[in-house]
């Protein structure tokens, strides 16, 4: 039995610890494979993406550590990469996304502000109010459609492997009374865009990391059933930024999912995605 986390994150972009520091906690909790995904670098600065001038050392770190731990834990490199509409695409030429085992694709930002900057949705809440006012003139629904828009935009283009928090502005979203995650016109979105994701066959990334505090993973646990239905392939991410946090969640999360008819989940297996059983104690097959 062993756990397994492909997007996580380390002081290459806003994690707390280094990469050493998330390796040794890893193989502590029992995890056999382990994938880095720092915010992949952009054309502005932020807080939180990797300078581009940082690409080579993560790199040359990542390989050094891969192969002292060689015997204890299976190493992975990725990206999480911005998909920003009309802006930033996951494929671009500021990089090359080639060097990496797997690519995850995010939505961070949605459009630009008058002042230039982007829309941040997952962060601060007073932020994510004032341009939902900007540029939605407060209206919610109209956000979560956008925000669902852009998401199917970036999942038609593709470029990449994993489909990161799908729903992440529920996050600042459920803050409004106009916003409810179980009316039909939601549910219809959440709906559409699931099944571009398993046209595309794309692997749907089941995030924990709002789980100990919200009750709710991305995707909500309510859709689970329905991914099941379509038979999407899910892999189980903690989105970690502490290495405390690797495997938060997990246990009731994998939990959920074998309750929703899942028996298997996505791994990278020599170097390919292949479904590999789980119980609700952790992954069960290699
Ligand atoms: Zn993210
Ligand atoms: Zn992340």
């Amino acid at each position: 039995m062993y756990w397994s986390n492909y997007h996580s994150h380390c002081t290459f972009c806003d994690g707390r610890s280094s990469m050493e520091e998330f390796i040794k906690f890893a193989i502590a909790k029992g995890v056999k494979k382990y994938g880095f995904s720092s915010h992949s670098p952009l054309p502005f600065l932020t807080f939180w993406n990797m300078k581009i001038d940082d690409l080579a050392d993560y790199q040359t770190e990542f390989y050094r550590l891969k192969q002292k731990y060689n015997s204890n834990i299976e190493l992975f490199l990725g990206l999480e990469i911005d998909y920003i509409d009309n802006f930033f695409e996951v494929r671009n030429e500021l990089f090359n996304t080639e060097n990496f085992n797997y690519l995850i694709g995010s939505i961070h930002y949605l459009d630009q502000l008058p002042t230039g900057d982007f829309w941040t949705i997952d962060g601060d809440f007073s932020k994510f109010d004032i341009g939902l006012n900007l540029l939605f003139g407060g209206d919610i629904r109209l956000a979560v459609k956008r925000f669902f828009e852009v998401s199917s935009l970036m999942i038609q283009k593709g470029g990449f492997d994993i489909v990161g928090h799908f729903d992440k502005i529920a996050l600042n979203a459920s803050h409004y009374k106009d916003f409810d995650s179980t009316d039909n016109e939601y549910k219809n979105l959440i709906g559409e865009t699931l099944q571009l994701i398993k046209d595309k066959a794309l692997i749907l990334e089941i995030n924990t990391k709002s789980l100990n505090e919200k009750g709710f993973t991305y995707p909500n646990q309510q859709f689970f059933p329905l991914m099941k239905e379509l038979q999407i392939p899910i892999t189980v991410n903690s989105d970690c930024h502490y290495p405390t946090n690797i495997i938060d969640g997990f246990e009731p999360t994998f939990k959920v999912l074998k309750e929703a008819g899942f028996n298997t989940m996505h791994q990278l297996v020599r170097g390919t995605w292949q479904a590999v059983e789980f119980n609700e104690k952790g992954m069960t097959g290699f």
